[in-house]
């Protein structure tokens, strides 16, 4: 059976405010029955406060209405990111009186604040999850749909699969991208060769390890499966496979599903915000043009079909290349408008896959457009004389 995902049309008829996504949002909020579900409930409003000089994060007007709502309804909310998001909030305008309740630090302002789980995935033995979404009765996923370097997307999964672990466990889910083996330096002893493969990336994504000269990395972040390296290296010593790039999105499919299980069942909700659609995540601390035309707003109580329906409504309009930076490389692959920036291994779908496949919910959904944009009739346009003008 299908979810419903309730969806905001950043489009306008007309030019009013009652049109506009925050309102929009509004009315998501009321179909989602928030003010109904949070009376006495702790719950964590958890977003990406960005870093540095991003402006393209959430704008507090969103965060403050769905504050509201929770307030309403009798909640006790807390907007929550890592420590050093919250800490400088203020500078990007997140502020207890802008958002209308304290913002605090997930795990605690020193990541003292964590408890541990156990569940092996490749590198990962324990997971550190932050205090404070475990110990929330109810969960608001409040999240920016941008581009992302290690999985080319990122939405309501990243928000909750970084965002609720401490930074240890976040590195490690990196980590996972080499896990598996790609370099086999028994192949390759002759340096120039290696100096060379080196040097075919024009991505600076192939590295030299700092204690073995013979050991090459891979910044998987900066690769792009171009496959210039591969023409550079002897047969068999180099792999560019597509199971170091699919394992950091099941790492997060895992976080996520370790994340929700510390909640009752209808105790969690999903909003993904598709404006000002970034190359890369609010992490970078800076915001450059959108590459994508903003989507809107899509919710429900279902992350797997939420994340679904986003990318979907994302994919179905163009990259906007004159809008990509520079030192990015637009590639004609088949496939999502993400993978064309970021490579056709980060296909942004292997997260919902996982996340189905671990049980989170369903990838089938039906939208509900919360204000349909009607069309406006006009007559056939009339001929000015160059007189009147
Ligand atoms: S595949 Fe392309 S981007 Fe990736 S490391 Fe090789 S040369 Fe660099």
């Amino acid at each position: 059976m299908p979810s419903t995902v309730f969806f905001g049309d950043p489009r306008q008829s007309r030019l009013v405010a009652e049109e506009t996504l925050p309102l929009k949002l509004d009315r998501i909020l009321e179909a989602l029955h928030l003010r109904d579900r949070v009376k006495g409930e702790l719950v964590a409003v958890k977003m990406h406060l960005g870093g540095n000089v991003g402006y393209s994060t959430l704008h507090p007007v969103f965060v403050r209405r769905v504050v509201q709502a929770i307030k309403d309804g009798g909640g006790e909310p807390v907007v929550t990111d890592h420590a050093h998001s919250t800490l400088t909030a203020s500078e990007r305008g997140y502020t207890p009186e802008t958002v209308g309740c304290p913002i605090l630090p997930v795990a605690g302002p020193n990541e003292k604040y964590f408890y541990t789980c156990e569940r092996p995935y490749k590198n990962i033995k324990e997971w550190g999850m932050a205090g404070l979404l475990h110990d929330a009765t109810f969960l608001v996923d409040l999240a920016h749909a941008k581009g992302h370097p290690s999985c080319s997307y990122g939405g309501a999964f990243k928000n909750l699969a970084l965002g609720s672990m401490i930074s240890a466990t976040r590195s490690a889910e990196h980590d996972t991208m080499h896990f598996d083996r790609y370099w086999f330096k028994e192949l390759c002893r002759d340096a120039v060769q290696r100096k060379a493969i080196i040097e075919a990336c024009p991505f600076g994504a192939m590295v030299e390890d700092q204690n073995d000269p013979e050991e090459l990395h891979v910044h998987f972040e900066q690769c792009n499966q171009c496959g210039r390296c591969l023409r550079a290296a002897p047969a068999g010593a180099l792999k560019i496979d597509p199971a170091n790039f699919a394992s950091f999105q099941e790492a997060n499919a895992i976080a996520v599903s370790l994340t929700l299980g510390t909640f009752a069942p209808g105790k969690t909700i999903f909003i993904n915000v598709a404006t000002h659609i970034t190359p890369v995540c609010d992490c970078f601390g800076f915001t450059g043009m959108p590459v994508l035309p903003d989507a809107g707003i899509f919710a429900g109580d279902d992350i797997v079909a939420v994340e679904q329906a986003t990318l979907d409504a994302i994919g179905k309009h163009r990259l906007i290349e004159e809008h990509v930076p520079l030192s990015m490389e637009v590639q004609p692959v088949q496939g999502h408008p993400f993978q064309q920036l970021h490579g056709p291994y980060k296909d942004p779908y292997l997260v919902v896959k996982y996340g189905e496949g671990l049980g989170l919910g369903t990838r089938a959904y039906e939208i509900v457009d919360v204000m349909p944009v009607q069309k406006v009739a006009r007559a056939p346009v009339g001929h000015i004389s160059a007189a009147a003008l």
